[in-house]
């Protein structure tokens, strides 16, 4: 990535990161409020992401949760429709797919994951930022609030806005419960005596307390000391990664504007707008760094500056590396198309996997270690075990049927049905007179009835004795 400082001096951010004190101490960060374009649509954009996240726990669809994501019991269900353990390739393959795709996107993308999507960076700029901004003002009064002695209105403002933040907290506690278990169980986490979800309610406690950490007090140090994501940076940006970058060609060499002193020809005046809104605390000048969450902000301090000075917007943009040096237009590289090739083919793996789904699955097999039983009367038997998922939510009466020859079929056991999300498995009989058969391989059809009719014939195979001459 660039490197545009060449004095040693200049390139001692690379010594130290920026929210650290240089004796080892966390240094507090106070972004100043983004205000431009790109802080506009990324409110928009959470705003949708937000009535996502708290809303989908709300829809139900014949009395089903819409989206479930119990990894406990390991149910889930996906926009209506119903995933188990039995559906394991399908989920492990759309969990690769989506592995592939978030690095493909990354390759050529860089960060923007981060800064638009990521949960931890939406609530923490668009929710409890912007309610920070309200009670306490912009950058530097809350810096002047922090530093006061207490007083009436500081002990005010901050007891409304720690209570605020405490019941966010919960709220989003509720909702990551509420996708786990479903919105019946959380409602009976709450309203239920506490001994009855002992478990449910430490839950919430624990994961209220967690998140009221995580977005009051950890903050950036979340993005750059715990995500793995951040750190795989330095592994999938490449020179032709798009990612927010000082367009330093045009920058440099910078300087401030003097009044009636002649000042560098560079287009940056160093007003050092775009590092006072960076929430992470870093100098985007100094190129691509492991702190940068791609959030825009500086793009939108920036501009604003330029606009004020009368230069054209975009010394900082999204653009590659090789795009600021050499001016080169956006290409796919070798690794982003191989990148593509492979998920493609995992999409359209996952695509016939899931369109060829049925709801309920069924395997025939004969029994193990057994060719064929003689019966009195001169009839012969063999023993097949069946095994039936039934991935809907409704309890599955299954009746089976010899279609093709004259023969009895005797279920072992009780009637067949199973469960919703469930798994059975069955012992059945199937004796054919001895001069039915005609090989010793007997092509078989079994049909299979539930409360609708026929929904599958199985082929399968009856072993028996030399046929009579
Ligand atoms: S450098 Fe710019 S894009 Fe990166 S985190 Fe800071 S403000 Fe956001
Ligand atoms: S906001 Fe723009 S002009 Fe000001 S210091 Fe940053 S890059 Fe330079």
């Amino acid at each position: 990535m660039s490197n545009i400082n060449t004095q040693p001096e200049k390139d001692s951010f690379r010594d130290h990161i920026a929210i650290i004190t240089d004796d080892g101490k966390r240094k507090d960060i106070y972004p100043k409020k983004p205000k431009g374009r790109f802080y506009n649509a990324r409110t928009i954009f959470s705003i949708f992401l937000l009535a996502f996240l708290f809303g989908m726990p709300l829809i139900k669809i014949n009395g089903h949760p819409f989206m479930l994501i119990n990894i406990l019991e390991r149910k889930f269900i996906l926009f209506g429709a119903a995933f188990g353990t039995h559906d394991f390739f399908i989920l492990a393959l759309g969990l690769i797919a989506f592995i592939v795709s978030i690095i493909l996107f990354t390759a050529i993308f860089g960060r923007v994951f981060c800064g638009w999507a990521c949960p931890q960076t939406v609530f923490l700029e668009m929710v409890f930022r912007k309610i920070e901004f309200l009670f306490e003002g912009d950058y530097f009064n809350q810096k002047k609030m922090n530093m006061a002695p207490w007083g009436l209105s500081k002990t005010t403002r901050k007891l409304a806005k720690w209570s605020i933040f405490v019941i966010i907290s919960v709220l989003i506690s509720n909702t990551l419960i509420a996708w786990v278990v479903g919105i019946d169980e959380l409602v009976k986490i709450i309203t239920d005596p506490v001994s009855k979800h002992l478990w449910g309610f430490i839950s919430m406690i624990g994961f209220s307390g967690l998140f009221y950490f995580i977005f009051v007090y950890f903050r950036e140090y979340a993005c750059i000391y715990v995500c793995p994501y951040g750190r795989l940076q330095g592994v999938l940006l490449d020179q032709n990664s798009t990612v927010i970058a000082y367009d330093y060609i045009r920058g440099e060499p910078r300087g401030r504007i003097k009044k009636k002193e002649t000042r560098p020809s560079g287009d940056c005046i160093d007003c050092s707008a775009c590092v006072a809104v960076c929430p992470t605390g870093i100098d985007i000048r100094n190129g691509t760094q492991l702190e940068c969450v791609n959030c825009t902000a500086c793009i939108d301090a920036c501009d604003n500056i330029m606009e004020k000075v009368g230069k054209p917007r975009g010394l900082i943009r999204f653009a590659s590396e090789n795009n600021i040096r050499n001016k080169a237009k956006f290409k796919f590289t070798a690794r982003e198309i191989a990148y593509s090739a492979v998920l493609l083919i995992l999409f359209g793996l996952l695509t016939y996997l899931i369109s060829t789904r049925k709801p309920i699955d069924v395997t025939i097999l004969r029994a193990p270690g057994m060719i064929f039983q003689e019966q009195p009367d001169n009839k012969i038997s063999n023993l097949y075990t069946m095994k039936l998922t039934n991935k809907t939510f409704n309890d599955v009466p299954v009746s089976l049927k010899l279609e093709n020859l004259n023969g009895e079929l005797k279920i072992i056991g009780n009637d067949i049905k199973v469960g919703p999300n469930d798994v059975s498995e069955t012992k059945f009989l199937v004796i054919i007179e001895r001069n039915e058969i005609k090989t010793m391989n007997v092509p078989l059809e079994i049909g299979l009835y539930n409360e609708s009719g026929k929904f599958e014939t199985k082929k399968i195979n009856f072993l028996g004795p030399p046929p009579q001459k």
